[in-house]
């Protein structure tokens, strides 16, 4: 029993090392601050100096949320009745505005939410639908289905929005068409191997991780400064960095352009109730409630199973 628990392991863990770069590579910028630290200052503010695309924002009234939203707060992010939801209308996108969530003891504000978010051009950002805060003790971000999630204070941390789009792109504007990550493929395996570094330790974390950290050097790169010029010398990861800028910035998708504007976007969730205080409240008017739904979803299965 002990050896057939130990293969399996063995097993499950080589397979985690085969999808990460290895751990013995070099990383370009230093621990502990890692990439963020790097691109988040020098010239003019780094990313956090980029501009961002103009917007207006328009709150819901409180009793209605998008379902993804209401999903999010239930399952423990938020008390449902302290979200927020508003349509940020960027002045590039006038195909529809994004739906952005943000709990009321979130630290981010809507505006620091919307205007970071807007600081990624308009070819990178069609590609996420909801981006959401919520409360944190420090600044960390997720993504998930298109959708970017900011836990805590990432005031000054423009670099993990542009992080978390990254991995919107590695599946959709690669060539992949959402079928996989591109980064997951033979070439970019290829690459980490011929280079002797990555860009920093959260890179070796997975070689999606590693691709995405490269994209965000690639939008520094499009709009704060030459990577070329960066010290140390970008020639240890060179075979990587060429990669990310043909696909990134010469094709001008982390890359603002005068005049650009979004070409698609994702369709929205349907809009669901708070719950029973917002019904008694009168401010779910025409929507169905979530936990009513769910509740006749949950008797349906039970019927099922009796039938069955
Ligand atoms: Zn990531």
């Amino acid at each position: 029993m002990v050896s057939k628990y130990l293969s399996i392991i063995l097993a499950a863990a080589s397979i985690a090392m085969a999808d990460a770069p290895p751990s013995s590579k070099a990383e370009w910028a230093p621990a502990p601050g890692g990439l963020g630290a790097v691109l988040n200052s020098g010239p003019n503010g780094g990313l956090n100096g980029l501009p961002h695309s103009t917007y207006t924002k328009t709150k819901w009234p409180w009793g209605k949320l998008p379902k993804h939203c209401y999903d999010a707060a239930v399952g423990g992010k938020c008390d449902v009745y302290k979200v927020e939801a508003y349509d940020i209308q960027y002045s590039d996108c006038n195909l529809g505005a994004n739906v952005m969530c943000r709990c009321e003891t979130a630290q981010v504000t809507i505006d620091q939410l919307a205007s970071d978010f807007g600081k990624v051009p308009v070819k990178a950002r069609q590609w996420v639908s909801y981006v959401s805060a919520w409360p944190d003790s420090s600044c960390s971000a997720g993504s998930s289905n298109n959708r970017i999630d900011v836990y805590g204070d990432c005031t000054n941390s423009a670099s993990v929005y542009f992080h978390e789009v990254a991995h919107s792109l590695d599946s959709w504007a690669t060539g992949t068409n959402g079928a996989q990550a591109w980064s997951l493929g033979q070439e970019w395996r290829d690459r980490v191997s011929w280079d002797s570094c990555v860009s920093d330790y959260y890179a070796k974390a997975s070689y999606p991780e590693s691709w995405a950290q490269v994209a965000v050097m690639a939008a520094y790169h499009a709009g704060v400064k030459s990577v070329w010029e960066l010290q140390p010398s970008m020639g240890c990861m060179a075979n990587q960095m060429n990669k990310v800028i043909e696909q990134l910035v010469n094709n001008p998708i982390m890359k603002r352009v005068a005049g650009q504007t979004c070409d698609r976007r994702w369709p929205d969730d349907e809009t669901v109730c708070m719950g029973p205080d917002a019904v008694a409240a009168g401010a779910c008017n025409g929507v169905a409630r979530r936990d009513e739904i769910e509740a006749a979803e949950k008797a349906k299965r039970m019927e099922k199973r009796f039938i069955a």
